[in-house]
């Protein structure tokens, strides 16, 4: 593929941009609480330029103190940040990328826990998913709130902004006027739709009048609330048209709102491109260019989604996270190294779900790039990595680059360790990409691998290393139920690795992840499925979308789910367990493990007595990929 669509230079209103990639806005909390940028904020922007995007769409920023629906939310409601604002639109230009700034109010999507203040929203209805009931705006609370969002679409001009994008969409306080779903008002700014979007419409015509008609505004909408009484595809056609009447220079078409969130970042099981046809339908009735979002990741569907018609604009959000520097290395055709999104939801919207700073799992340099830079070593080193999954490729990897001698050893006969099983049940297939890009980085950084390779004493001796990173992972636990030495029990990862055939109806013990994901596994290979879980909720560690569509999963496949259950024994003939009602005998063909692992060190510690070793991943302590892997980058950077 060329890749011609994507290189070829576009136009938003009288903003020329260099190509069709563009950075949607993506909340990351690394502004300061006050609302100030920082230089985290700066930086993290700063490397989307120099990777090559055409236009970059920074965060929400709030148009007031308390319109925001997170703590560390960017602000443009006072001169005093406008320091900060010109010297980020000044370091993104120099790469020639053209920067916008999206302006928003959460609304009722909020709480006074965050902002010191009650919510407000068109009416006192509270968002499904937050605990306030709102206070109702008054008309003069709306013009007040009109005023502020031109003033910070003014302030983003002299910033030096090419564009500001209003947010009118995912359920914050301008989707909440325009949508039947949250407005109930009966005066001039409820009822009708030219009424609803009467808040929405005085907004860019104030800009307008502020910051000259020539000035970019992009406006974000929610094409299908996918909400009961919500917005539809239908009320949207309309709605972009009224907007593009009002002098929008562009439409970015998403859908949801916090209700239905979990598509709005769609996670690994989700479908490509899922608000593609939404764009289309829009496209038709438009002139000016529309963006379609949401789970691109690969250059191949952008450059596909740009010729069928789709949309003029592809956003590539989650895919900029991951690799800041996609678009140049499409362009150079580095194809190769293009480092995937995997969907996983651990380190960005994950995150943001604890409140806390975005990260990301395939990529630990992500909000660090102004602290955690890969730099030559002052002394070449001899490493060995012991253990070829994920967070022992990543330290290698880093290792290598940093110029020191590296060898990762590996027991099995591939690298990617447990890491390979966890791609195995339905819509995990996206983690081998990371499995790939790493792989290729060995190779590219001249790692050498040492496969089938137990590593001993001996072995290290012979070798003697000046540094041992050791990342051997973690083994299943089986835990002592009486039965759990039968013919007919197996663990999770004797079926992923497909070590075990799958032979009758299955009990799952252990409702964690890993269980979870191996029972939805087995049962979309038509076997019936029990999990037993001891805890109150199945897959409790799992991120809420990746979560929403494994439940839907388990249920659409006729998972049975017992929780507060507890294993008695395991018969020949299934288990029998205590739930809260008594005993029960389930009957199973097979009994699978799940229980959990345990760190795999006791190598590390007789080797560390003669020999400088860290220990990363699953073999420090079992955990969340994402911070394993962080732990191993971190390590790697250290030596
Ligand atoms: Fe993608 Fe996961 Fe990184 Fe988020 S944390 S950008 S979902 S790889």
């Amino acid at each position: 593929m060329k890749f011609e669509r994507m290189f070829s230079p576009g136009k938003i209103g009288n903003m020329a941009v260099k190509n069709r990639l563009i950075v949607p806005p993506m909340l990351t909390e690394y502004a300061a609480e006050d609302g100030k940028l920082t230089e985290r904020y700066i930086r993290y922007y700063e490397e989307k330029a120099k990777g090559g995007w055409g236009l970059i769409i920074c965060e929400d920023n709030s148009v007031d103190p308390h319109g925001g629906g997170f703590k560390n939310v960017a602000g443009l409601w006072d001169d005093a940040f406008m320091a900060m604002h010109e010297e980020l639109t000044d370091r993104v230009h120099k790469y020639g990328a053209k920067i916008a700034v999206q302006v928003y109010h959460a609304g009722r999507e909020s709480d006074s826990s965050i902002t010191g203040v009650k919510p407000v929203a068109p009416s006192a209805i509270p968002d499904p998913t937050e605990r306030e009931t709102p206070h109702e705006l008054t008309i003069n609370e709306i013009k007040v709130l009109t005023e502020e969002f031109a003033q910070a679409i003014y302030r983003a001009k002299n910033a030096g902004y090419d564009a500001a994008e209003l947010h009118g969409a995912h359920g914050y306080l301008i989707n909440q006027f325009v949508s039947p779903f949250s407005n109930k008002r009966t005066d001039e700014y409820g009822g009708n739709i030219m009424n609803r979007l009467r808040f929405p419409l005085e907004i860019i015509t104030r800009s307008q009048e502020l910051a000259g008609d020539d000035f970019p505004i992009i406006y974000r909408i929610s094409a299908d609330e996918m909400v009961e009484g919500g917005l539809t595809i239908e009320d949207t056609k309309v709605i972009a048209q009224m907007l593009e009447e009002a002098g929008i220079a562009a439409l970015h078409v998403s859908a949801g709102v916090y209700k239905s969130g979990a598509i709005v970042s769609a996670p690994s099981a989700a479908k490509t491109a899922p608000f593609s046809d939404y764009a289309l339908q829009i496209r038709k009735l438009l002139k000016i260019p529309v963006f379609t979002v949401d789970k691109i990741v690969y250059p191949y569907v952008a450059e596909s989604l740009l010729k069928e018609g789709k949309a003029d604009f592809i956003a590539m959000g989650r895919a900029s996270i991951a690799d800041p520097e996609l678009p140049n290395k499409v362009r150079e055709g580095r194809m190769e190294e293009i480092l995937p999104c995997i969907g996983c939801w651990q380190g960005c919207q994950g995150k943001i779900a604890e409140q806390e700073p975005v990260s990301c799992l395939v990529n630990p340099r992500t909000g660090k790039e102004n602290t955690h830079t890969v730099i030559k070593a002052d002394e070449k080193k001899k490493i060995m990595v012991i253990g070829g999954g994920p967070a022992g490729m990543e330290a290698a990897i880093v290792a290598a680059k940093r110029g020191h001698d590296v060898t990762i050893y590996d027991k099995a006969d591939r690298l990617g360790g447990q890491w390979l099983l966890a791609a195995v049940p339905p819509g995990k297939e996206m983690l081998n990409s990371f499995t790939v890009w790493q792989k290729g980085e060995l190779a590219r950084n001249g790692v050498r691998i040492e496969l089938n390779c137990e590593v001993t004493p001996a072995l290290v001796d012979l070798e003697h290393p000046d540094e041992i990173i050791y990342a051997a992972g973690a083994t299943p636990v089986v835990p002592p139920i009486p039965g759990a030495d039968g013919y007919n029990v197996c663990t999770a990862n004797d079926i992923l690795s497909g070590k075990r055939d799958l032979t009758g109806d299955a009990v799952v013990i252990g409702g964690g992840l890993v269980g979870a994901e191996t029972a939805e596994h087995i049962a979309v290979h038509n076997h019936m499925v029990t999990i037993v879980e001891m805890l109150p909720e199945i897959a409790a560690e799992m991120p809420d979308a990746p979560k929403v569509f494994l439940m839907e999963s388990l249920e659409r496949n006729k998972v049975a789910m017992y929780t507060n259950t507890k294993v008695l024994k395991i018969t020949e003939k299934g288990v029998t367990v205590e739930t809260a009602d008594g005993t029960k005998d389930i009957p199973a063909g097979m009994v699978v493990m799940a229980i959990g692992s345990r760190p795999n060190k006791s190598l590390a510690d007789a080797l560390s007595e003669k020999y400088r070793v860290t220990i990363v991943g699953d073999a420090d302590k079992v955990g969340k990929a994402l911070d394993g892997i962080m732990n191993a980058y971190d390590t790697a950077l250290a030596i």
